[in-house]
């Protein structure tokens, strides 16, 4: 991948993403702070299980107008995140992840998008309807929208 390539932190399981962080039991997200590549073994082990963006966060080049959640030159799922969650509680610490040099969502809001970051949940499956009635202290997000599995509207 390019060095200045932005990148989207919340994209699919896949050989070469990077692994972003886990699923902590509460909830939340736990970030790597390392940039660690995910590989063709991982996908295949991860993916015997529950959807692995339900369990991992991962993140991959920002494809812009190939996904389906870019809108009006900018990421749209991170516009709507905002517009749905109070930030942590912790908010004066952002998260220490490997990416923020490249996130599309920090690039877009800078530290506001990094203070509810850890509340998101990737999810490749679940529409936007309901998404609206899910809790309000975590929210699933689409994965970037290059295929059919993406489509949340
Ligand atoms: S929004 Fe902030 S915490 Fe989340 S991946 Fe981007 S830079 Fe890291």
């Amino acid at each position: 991948m390019s060095a200045r390539a932005a990148l989207c932190p919340s994209s699919r399981c896949k050989p070469g993403a990077l692994l972003l962080g886990i699923v902590l039991p509460n909830g939340r997200i736990g970030y790597s702070r390392k940039r660690l590549v995910v590989n063709g073994e991982f996908v295949q082990i991860a993916t015997q299980g529950r959807a692995p963006e339900k369990r991992f966060r991962f993140s991959s080049p920002c494809v812009q107008s190939a996904c389906k959640q870019w809108s009006a030159g900018r990421c749209g799922v991170i516009d709507e995140v905002l517009a749905e969650l109070e930030p942590t509680q912790d908010a004066q610490r952002l998260p220490q992840c490997a990416i923020r040099s490249a996130c599309r969502w920090f690039l877009q809001h800078g530290a506001a998008a990094c203070r509810v970051c850890p509340l998101v949940i990737t999810d490749c499956t679940v529409p936007r309807t309901d998404r609206e009635a899910g809790s309000a202290a975590s929210i699933s997000v689409a994965a970037d929208g290059q295929t059919p599995l993406h489509d949340t509207q």
